[in-house]
């Protein structure tokens, strides 16, 4: 049975503004309107949730949510750019061009933070429209740091469950019994990781504890909410430490199960190796702000289980374009029971697979530099360097492609590749060192 929230005990304490880091020139202006307002009608107002958080550890957040004992419709009063949204549990949000701050009213049950997209069933939350106090309000939230109250009227940082210190100590607790807490929201699991890999925090050893264990439960959660937390997690600048965390702890098989089994099986870790080195290439990209992309990033993670599909497929004799064109298929399609992929994601996914074998067929060229995935493909094929040395001609031959001429070669059969993909094998090639 699940903790009623009301059962987990707080106390407040207030770290006064001389004793804590948090600075008004560091929270957005629009956020800052937004307490004042409330605050001046005589509304209680706090900043809240994962920007208390980062503006403690020194980072920038990237929204800041709003906490008070108006009602909704009391916040849409004092604001003209106001709306509001959810069904079950009313949110508002009040709109500055295209920053939105977020307002919520104290709210007293706990659920799964996701805002109205869905209701749990067979034990699990069900939504609920009760209002509550700030303590309620606290204990419904996930780890202790998230859980702290930046107040407008005095500057301070109100601390009901010992969240404070745990971000002084760098550690990501969950409020509650942990296992109850992940029973509710399996979801919770993939945040521990994330925020753990964000913001290199530790997990609180009786918070890490259970994740191995329940880690089969996140695939109950729902595909299109999981799909949106996999962006945040791999594509927010942290994925490669994202990605071990995941290892570490066992989450791997729930949420890309065929992607697991396939690195289990390949002893020489050389798809584990372009995995993260595709990880990494994403967080490098993230950092100097440059555009990343959700079809890239699938490829990189589901290639394990596309090369595990094609073998089993090839050695039962299916033909070596239509093994390509089923294992993609068969790979999107029994993901998505997990993950929702969006089919806008997953069809340039599924070519940035499909171009690898004509990279090594060097057929039709003009026409290949100018598919819509070639350069997404090509980057593809570059990490592939990082797991075979096998690549290392046909990289140089589109990379000399894209600027010059190139001479095509004959057609042959397919073979096997370092990295367990599927090449063209050339007449008579010298085998690389590392092929095996
Ligand atoms: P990020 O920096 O990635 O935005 P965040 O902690 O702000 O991290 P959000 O999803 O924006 O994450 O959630 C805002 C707040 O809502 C959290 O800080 C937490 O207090 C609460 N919350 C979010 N998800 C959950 C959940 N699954 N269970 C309980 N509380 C949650
Ligand atoms: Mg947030």
């Amino acid at each position: 049975m699940p903790t009623p929230a009301e059962a987990i005990p707080t106390s407040l304490r207030t770290i006064p503004r001389d004793q804590h880091s948090i600075s008004r020139k560091d929270i957005s202006p629009n956020a800052l309107r937004v307490l004042y307002r409330l605050r001046d009608a005589g509304f209680q107002a706090y900043l809240v949730g994962g920007a208390v958080r980062d503006l403690l550890v020194g980072g920038h957040p990237k929204d800041f949510d709003v906490a008070t004992d108006a009602t909704p419709e009391q916040v849409k009063q004092q604001f003209r750019n106001c709306r509001l949204i959810g069904r079950r549990f009313r949110l508002a949000h009040v709109v500055f061009g295209r920053e939105i701050i977020e307002v919520a009213t104290f709210r007293a049950n706990s659920d799964d933070g996701s805002g109205d997209r869905e209701l749990h069933e067979g034990g699990r939350l069900l939504r609920d429209n009760v209002f509550g106090t700030i303590e309620d309000d606290a204990v419904r939230r996930d780890f202790t740091a998230n859980a702290l109250y930046y107040a407008i009227e005095d500057f301070s940082v109100r601390d009901y469950v010992g969240g404070y210190d745990d971000v002084q100590a760098r550690v990501l607790k969950l409020i509650g019994d942990p296992e109850e807490r992940y029973r509710e929201d399996p979801v919770r699991m993939l945040r521990a990781i994330r925020l753990a890999a964000k913001l290199d925090f530790s997990i609180d050893a009786a918070t890490a504890a259970p994740i191995p264990l329940l880690a089969p439960l996140l695939a109950q959660a729902a595909p299109a909410r999981l799909f949106e937390e996999c962006l945040k997690l791999f594509l927010s600048g942290h994925a490669a430490a994202g990605f071990e965390g995941l290892e570490r702890h066992g989450l791997l098989p729930a949420l890309f199960p065929e992607s697991a089994a396939a690195l289990a099986a390949n002893r020489s870790g050389a798809l584990r190796r372009m995995l993260l080195q595709g990880l990494r290439a994403t967080d490098q990209r993230v950092a100097n702000d440059e555009p990343v992309s959700p079809a890239f990033l699938f490829a990189v993670l589901l290639w394990p289980a596309y090369c595990r599909a094609l073998i089993a497929l090839q050695s039962q004799g299916v033909h070596a374009a239509e093994a390509q064109r089923r294992a993609a298929d068969r790979v999107t399609l029994h993901q998505a029971s997990t993950i929702a992929l969006p089919r806008r994601f997953s069809l340039p996914m599924q070519e940035i697979w499909l171009l690898q074998s004509r990279f090594s067929q060097r057929k039709r060229v003009p026409r290949l530099l100018s598919h819509p995935q070639f350069r997404a493909a090509y980057d593809f094929l570059v990490l592939r360097l990082s797991a075979s040395e096998e690549h290392g001609e046909d990289v140089a031959f589109w990379r000399d492609a894209q600027v010059g001429a190139v001479e095509p070669i004959a057609e042959d059969e397919f073979a096997v590749d370092g990295d367990g993909a599927p090449r063209k094998r050339r007449r008579r090639r010298r085998r690389s060192p590392s092929a095996g």
